[in-house]
């Protein structure tokens, strides 16, 4: 079974407010690294006309972007609300 037949598994309550914010996107261009595009494992993070763009509604509540942006510590984490976030159906 492949990651993206896995992540299917996963069952979402989207909450309507972002629990990860970015908080000043134009410290991400000053990063060297851009760890979170390649570390986050649902992709949450990608680089888009040269900026990198988030999107929580995927966030498996890893906390992998939270500990990995250590070089800008750019990144307001918090879980989601509660009701909110993902359901894992095996794990
Ligand atoms: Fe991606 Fe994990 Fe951060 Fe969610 S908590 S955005 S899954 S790295």
């Amino acid at each position: 079974m492949n990651l993206e037949d896995k992540l299917f598994l996963d069952r979402y309550i989207v909450d309507d407010e972002a629990h990860i914010k970015i908080i000043d996107p134009g410290l991400c261009a000053l990063c060297d690294r851009k760890q979170c595009l390649y570390t986050c494992p649902a992709q949450c993070y990608k680089l888009e006309e040269k900026k990198v763009v988030f999107s929580y509604e995927g966030c498996l509540e890893c906390g992998t972007c939270r500990i990995i942006c250590d070089e800008k510590k750019n990144i307001e984490w918090n879980y989601p609300r509660g009701g909110f976030g993902i359901s894992y159906k095996y794990g």
